[in-house]
């Protein structure tokens, strides 16, 4: 299906979506939206103030009552029409995607697939949201357990997953019973616009879903979050940022989830298969253009087959086709921004001046757009600056190591423990090592493993609470106990 991008554009609402309608920013502020690929803007949006902030929360805690007294079967019906919806406007996701994010089309299109399964799968978790019924050890209570909806919540979405980090957050808390206020990325807000209109579209009641895109990230979230109605903040983005949410989380004592920042350690062993390893380092590397938290940020392998994996995954990134993502043939499109581009090549010419050796690629494209070529490094030092921050660009750089134990020590040698990946044939090894990896995923054998039906998460400063699966539920709804005198009890 071919799209017409101006037709496609002048269906995205522009303005904050406040209860049941699309309004303009109250002091007429507005920001605008670059497509990476041209530097051009595609866009221009109403900018929310802390005024609108506010209002946003209050439309939110106008319905919480009600919304969290609809039955299970009704929220779930409307996430599963939202399902539905997304897959026939599949296409324009994907382009909106593409223009606003650079990722090429296929990729994009990859994303509505992904992304969607949230709103699948919470729509089917809707309906089991199961308490327990059990008898004190004493005897002298029946105890009753309920999941309650935890309340009214923030949302807060980075710009790499447009779509499925809103449904990744957006399909629990419906199916839950919480109303929210969503806060999309400055850089990539047309796709959670597009989102909410098709979830309003879908049947989801006025106020429930609140959108607040803006300039200003903390004039938008402060305000929300020093009110006493919020009961849960929900953040997916940078450690630093992170840290200072959960900072002005404590003040309000604020169920948080909190998924940051990353350093992937990329192990492939000396049994491994490595067409396979080849194969996972081209979708756990070169995935969203290497601007993904679960990246493969340390490619560690054994000394007996560097060589050979080096080569050869040089030599795959050298058949990348570099451009414009809605452009036929085009497999890595531009990183988001000037500054992403720029910190790349910085990240780059500094291992380069400690010593690394390039294999291929190594330099920011020319022309409009923020480019940056598939680059292979070798011989990197291991306390050399590309180890131990998240690239977040298309760079691979290898470290070899001896043994195991040593494999072990280098991947686990960052403050980050989100992704992981091992690549290996022996059985054993793999129960080893994922044992002995501080890592809340691990891959093994595959470059991508994130999946609805997976809990997501990271440990140590990669953040707190899982998304998807059976806990992406639980992460909206605390328990309350009912404790009922027993009939027997003396
Ligand atoms: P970011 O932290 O700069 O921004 C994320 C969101 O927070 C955006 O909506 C931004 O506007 C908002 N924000 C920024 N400053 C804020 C503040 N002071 N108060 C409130 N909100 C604020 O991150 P980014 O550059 O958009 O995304 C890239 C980062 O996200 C990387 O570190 C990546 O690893 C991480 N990420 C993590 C996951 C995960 O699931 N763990 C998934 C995707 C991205």
């Amino acid at each position: 299906m071919t799209i017409n991008v101006s037709e496609l554009l002048a269906k995205v609402p522009t303005g904050l979506l406040i209860g049941d309608s699309w309004v303009e920013a109250s002091d007429g502020g507005t920001f605008d939206v670059e497509n990476p690929a041209t530097g051009e803007t595609i866009a221009t949006l109403a900018s929310a103030t802390s005024e609108d902030a506010l209002a946003a929360l209050d439309a939110a805690c106008a319905v919480q009552a009600e919304w969290a007294r609809m039955p299970a079967r009704e929220r779930s019906n409307i996430l599963r029409r939202g399902f539905e919806l997304v897959a026939e406007r599949a296409e324009e996701f994907a382009t909106l995607m593409t223009l606003e994010m650079g990722k090429p089309l296929a990729e994009a299109r990859g994303e509505v697939t992904y992304g969607n399964e949230f709103l699948r799968w919470f729509s089917e978790e809707a309906v089991r949201l199961y308490g327990r019924y059990g008898t004190t050890p004493e005897g002298n209570l029946r105890m009753l357990t309920a999941l309650k909806p935890v309340g009214p919540c923030l949302l807060i979405t980075p710009w790499n997953f447009p779509l499925a980090m809103a449904t990744r957050k957006v399909a629990p808390a419906i199916a839950a019973g919480c109303v929210m206020v969503l806060k999309p990325a400055r850089l990539t807000p047309l796709t959670s616009q597009y989102f909410a209109q098709t979830m309003l579209d879908a049947g989801l009641p006025a106020g429930v879903l609140n959108v607040v895109s803006g300039a200003s990230a903390s004039a938008i979230s402060n305000p929300i979050m020093e009110d006493d109605r919020l009961r849960k903040v929900s953040f997916t983005g940078s450690t630093p940022v992170g840290q200072q949410l959960l900072k002005k989380a404590a003040d309000k004592v604020l169920r948080t989830s909190m998924e940051l920042g990353g350093n992937a350690p990329f192990i492939v062993f000396e049994d491994a298969d490595l067409d396979l390893a080849i194969e996972g380092a081209m979708g756990a590397k070169m995935r969203n253009i290497g601007e993904a938290c679960t990246a493969a940020n340390r490619f560690l392998v054994h000394e007996s087959v560097a060589d050979e994996f080096g080569r050869r995954f040089a030599a795959r990134l050298e058949e990348q086709v570099l451009g414009n993502g809605l452009d036929e043939g085009v497999t890595v499109g531009p990183l988001v921004e000037e500054k992403a581009r720029d910190s790349v090549a910085s990240l780059v010419d500094a291992a380069v001046a400690e010593g690394a050796t390039v294999l291929t690629g190594g330099k920011a494209g020319t022309g409009a757009g923020y480019f940056y070529e598939p680059t292979v490094l070798t011989g990197v030092s291991t306390d050399a600056a590309i180890l131990n921050e998240e690239i977040f660009g298309p760079v691979a750089p290898i470290v070899t190591f001896q043994t195991e134990e040593e494999a072990l020590r280098l991947a686990n040698s960052t403050e980050y423990g989100l992704a992981s990946y091992v690549f290996t044939q022996d059985t054993s090894r793999i129960f080893r090592v994922s044992d002995g990896l501080e890592f809340g995923l691990v891959g093994v054998n595959s470059g991508v493993i994130s999946n609805a039906a997976a809990p997501f998460g990271g440990v140590k400063q990669s953040g707190m609470g899982r998304e998807g699966g059976l806990e992406g539920i639980e992460e909206y709804t605390s328990v309350q106990y009912i404790g009922i005198r027993d009939p027997y009890a003396g």
